[in-house]
């Protein structure tokens, strides 16, 4: 087993997942927010618009986007079309 890193909050932890047990219950909170405003509005904001809206870091939202139920909308927030 291997330990990992918490992408939310830095600490060590044995289990699947990118975040440690104690961020799961809001990492999955945030991630269907995401994923529902998205599905609502499309993806005409930039991330860091969407991250002030729905107060998400935007490292976060970049790392929902990485994930297979996401990956169809990640292309749309690619930075080369959304940096204006
Ligand atoms: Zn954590």
């Amino acid at each position: 087993m291997d330990f990992k890193k918490c992408n939310r909050c830095g600490s060590f932890y044995l289990s699947d997942g990118d975040v440690c047990p104690k961020c799961n219950t809001k990492d999955t909170f945030e991630l269907s927010t995401f994923k529902k405003y998205i599905e609502k509005h499309g993806t005409d904001f930039s991330i860091n618009e969407i991250s002030q809206k729905l107060g998400i870091q935007v490292s976060n939202l970049n790392r929902y986007l990485g994930y297979k139920e996401l990956s169809e909308y990640a292309k749309d927030f690619m930075p080369s079309k959304k940096n204006l």
